[in-house]
């Protein structure tokens, strides 16, 4: 299928086969208003500017809304740093909502749900200070059998693991650049009312690229970026120390 191939083409032409087969994109709130409704989810796990190439690429298509789903505590991306917070405003700007991606593993909550539930508003309110949003939407960044099973309740928050957006809704999902059933088939075949679909931007590229390409040039380009960042913010002769012809493979 070819949403398999993992491109901005092929991802168009996914929204357009869903929006052909008589779905209409909704959200989290308003998918009760439709028949046939499909909810686009993306968690943000590596990469922002990934992420705005997506809300880009939907907002040309009528306007297509999808959430997209931020982290604070990560090591790929820094939410606060300016060009992030400005990219995750496009998002929202382009009509899309902003959620936060939460990642259980970054904290000792002793598998006391009321603590978790803390850290998760603490997070909540720290991204609306940084992007200056109402948020009100969270997602789970590979949550335990046990976070899953809780059916978390957090007062005020939208929690897209629930069991309601997982049981009464179909869910299909990219998660480790694999897609374990026909998504196009499922779509085509309508037999779902709701469909709840997570994407990952970090997968797709121009043209197709296997997996391994795309993981081995990230790695790369993020030593790229370590040297270019150690040159404007400490070292501004990194060039006396190290080429960057040498990191450059
Ligand atoms: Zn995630």
């Amino acid at each position: 299928m070819g949403i398999c191939k993992f491109t901005y083409n092929a991802y168009q032409k996914f929204i357009t086969s869903i929006l052909h087969n008589g779905y209409v994109i909704g959200n989290y709130q308003t998918y009760t208003d439709f028949e046939k409704v499909c909810i686009l989810r993306h968690d943000i796990d590596v990469d922002i500017a990934k992420a705005v190439k997506f809300a880009e690429i939907e907002h040309a298509m009528d306007g297509v809304q999808a959430s997209y789903f931020v982290l604070l505590n990560t090591s790929f991306y820094n939410a606060f740093e300016a060009r992030n917070i400005k990219g995750i405003k496009k998002i929202a700007n382009l009509g899309h909502l902003v959620g936060l991606h939460f990642d259980e593993t970054q904290y000792v909550w002793g598998k006391n749900i009321n603590c978790l539930t803390e850290y998760i508003l603490k997070e909540v309110n720290l991204l609306e200070q940084i992007i200056e949003i109402p948020v009100n939407i969270i997602s789970m960044h590979r949550p335990s059998k046990f976070l899953l099973e809780s059916n978390l309740c957090v007062p005020g928050i939208i929690n897209t693991y629930s069991a309601l957006f997982f049981k009464d809704f179909k869910y299909l999902s990219d998660s480790m650049h694999t897609w374990r059933e026909d998504a196009e088939k499922i779509i085509i075949d309508g037999k779902f009312k709701r469909i709840h679909i997570l994407t990952h931007p970090f997968w797709y590229t121009d043209q197709p690229e296997t997996m391994r390409d795309k993981v081995y040039n990230f790695i790369i380009n993020g030593n790229l970026q370590l040297y270019n960042e150690l040159h404007k913010s400490v070292l501004p002769n990194i060039n006396n120390l190290i080429k960057q012809e040498e990191i450059e493979i």
